[in-house]
């Protein structure tokens, strides 16, 4: 775990605004203890905020990060996490880097992660800020997330952060057996939470949850 006790820009008063962030994704369901301890240790607010919005990073809401991309809402955050069952040891592939929040999350959990940013210039800058809040185990890659990690495969969970039009095959053929991917799945404005387990080469078991609204899965990259 990373000692956030340590980190410049990090203060009680931040301490405390999260706390009640905690609190208020507790209160809308959330009942993953692990969950809820991950998201009260990462200073949100000092993932790739623009100032205007800085005041507002625990607020349980999603925020431009520029590139016309969001930090996804704490309680889809939390939501995602729960539903991927993520163990300590797990070797996790996460779509969609963005601020890198939400790898973050993943590493409190204790897992080795892996993600992908298709857009470089937030890929350069999510690299440099995980390094410097002291995320030196995060490995960050500039690529196309359908094309997932085929050289690091197999993973224990795949985690993609954006819509996905349909459940990518190739990211589910990257899945280790009894290993767990979770997307927002729908061509629409709204997408379905679904979860796929990887039962056997002949069974995808397929579960399906509540509807978010999440930014597009892009094809290729940019920059
Ligand atoms: N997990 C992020 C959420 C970022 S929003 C966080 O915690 O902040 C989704 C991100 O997915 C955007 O940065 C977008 O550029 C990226 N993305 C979209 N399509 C992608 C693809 N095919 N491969 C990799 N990243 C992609």
């Amino acid at each position: 775990m990373v000692d956030f006790t340590k980190i410049a820009g990090d203060t009680p008063r931040h301490a405390g605004l999260r706390r009640r962030m905690v609190e208020g994704i507790r209160k809308k369901g959330i009942t993953d203890e692990r969950v809820l301890e991950a998201m009260n240790n990462v200073p949100r607010h000092l993932f790739g905020f623009e100032s205007a919005f800085l005041e507002r990073a625990y607020e349980d809401n999603a925020f431009p990060i520029g590139e016309g991309q969001t930090i996804s809402q704490p309680f889809t955050v939390a939501y995602q996490t729960q539903l991927l069952c993520v163990q300590s040891g797990h070797k996790v592939l996460e779509i969609g880097t963005g601020s890198g929040y939400q790898a973050a999350i993943l590493y409190e959990l204790g897992a080795r992660v892996y993600t992908i940013e298709r857009i470089r210039s937030l890929y350069l800058k999510v690299k440099e800020r995980l390094l410097r809040l002291g995320y030196t185990n995060i490995r960050c890659f500039f690529g196309d997330g359908f094309e997932g990690l085929p050289a690091y495969a197999p993973f224990d969970r795949i985690l993609i952060t954006a819509a996905a039009p349909s459940v990518p095959d190739k990211l589910l053929r990257q899945l280790r057996r009894g290993g767990i991917l979770v997307a927002p799945v729908g061509k629409g404005s709204l997408q379905m939470m679904r979860r796929y387990t990887y039962v056997s080469e002949s069974e995808i078991k397929e579960e399906a949850f509540d509807t978010f609204r999440f930014v597009p899965m892009l094809p290729g990259k940019k920059g």
